[in-house]
């Protein structure tokens, strides 16, 4: 079983490379635009956000909280969940597309294949 862990692997950088050698070009972390987007291709009016499931609260095993301490977990996701949502909507409003992308859609080769092969589709359409 593979991990996601360190420099080389990082989930942001396998995206980059990816739309990179497909022949999108971006820029990154754009302070500017709400929530400081991980990817923005201006040419498509789309931005990326490459979410780690536990701290964006994804709804999936990876983002389980831990039963210690579960109040302060649930307030301290639950912000980050609203934080996002409110980003999102700025973002649309602006006329930006938000895509998001989960940490554990990106885990294995198989699942990362598809999802970055979706992603050129929903940059696109
Ligand atoms: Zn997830």
């Amino acid at each position: 079983m593979s991990k996601i862990s360190g420099k080389e692997t990082k989930p942001e950088i396998l995206v980059r490379k990816f739309l990179f050698s497909h022949g999108f070009r971006y820029r990154k972390n754009v302070k500017k635009l709400p929530g400081k987007p991980d990817i923005v291709l201006s040419k498509y009016k789309s931005v990326i956000f490459v979410n780690g499931c536990f701290w964006h609260g994804h709804s999936c095993k990876a983002a389980k909280l831990p039963n210690t301490r579960r109040e302060f977990w649930e307030t301290k996701i639950g912000n980050n969940i609203e934080r996002d949502k409110n980003n999102y909507t700025e973002l649309s409003n602006l006329g930006w597309k938000v895509i998001v992308i989960w940490q554990c859609e990106l885990k294995n080769k198989e699942l990362r294949q598809n999802r970055l092969f979706n992603l050129i589709q929903q940059i696109k359409e």
